[in-house]
C-alpha cells in the first residue's frame, strides 16, 4: 500500500472508532450509506472499527468473534448519537437505535456471523 489510505479516526468523541476514511458518524470507505451508522468493538483488542474490512486492513490480526456469553458487554456505538449497546441489546433493536431512534442498515443482519458467534443450526 502506498500512502494513499487514510486512516480516519472519528474525532471529538469517545469511543475512538478506527477505520479508513471513518466520518463523525462511523461510515467507513466500505459501508457508507445513510445507515451505516453502527461501528462496532472487536472481541479481539476491544477496540471499535468501523467494520470487519476496516479492522482486516488495519488491525493486523485475525478477527474474533463474540461468544454468546459474553452478549451483555457494551460492544455496539451506535455513530448517530454515540450511545453504546450490548450486543444483545443491537441484535434484538430491529434495526432502530434504542437511544435515538436511528435507523440502522438492516442488511448488517447478514454480516453478524463475522462479529458475533452464529446461531445455532
Ligand atoms: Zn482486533
Ligand atoms: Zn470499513
Ligand atoms: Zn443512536
Amino acid at each position: 500500500m502506498g500512502g494513499a489510505t487514510k486512516i480516519g479516526r472519528r474525532g471529538g468523541q469517545t469511543p475512538e472508532v478506527l477505520g479508513i476514511e471513518v466520518d463523525g458518524q462511523t461510515r467507513c470507505v466500505h459501508y457508507h450509506t445513510a445507515l451505516d451508522v453502527v461501528a462496532i468493538k472487536m472481541r479481539c483488542c476491544g477496540v471499535y472499527y468501523a467494520c470487519k474490512d476496516c479492522h482486516a486492513a488495519l488491525a493486523g490480526h485475525a478477527i474474533a468473534v463474540w461468544p454468546r456469553g459474553e452478549w451483555g458487554t457494551r460492544a455496539v456505538l451506535c455513530g448517530a448519537c454515540g450511545a453504546e449497546m450490548t450486543i444483545r441489546e443491537y441484535l434484538d433493536c430491529e434495526s432502530r437505535c434504542p437511544s435515538c431512534g436511528a435507523d440502522f442498515n438492516p442488511g448488517c443482519r447478514k454480516h453478524w456471523h463475522f462479529y458475533f458467534e452464529g446461531e445455532e443450526e
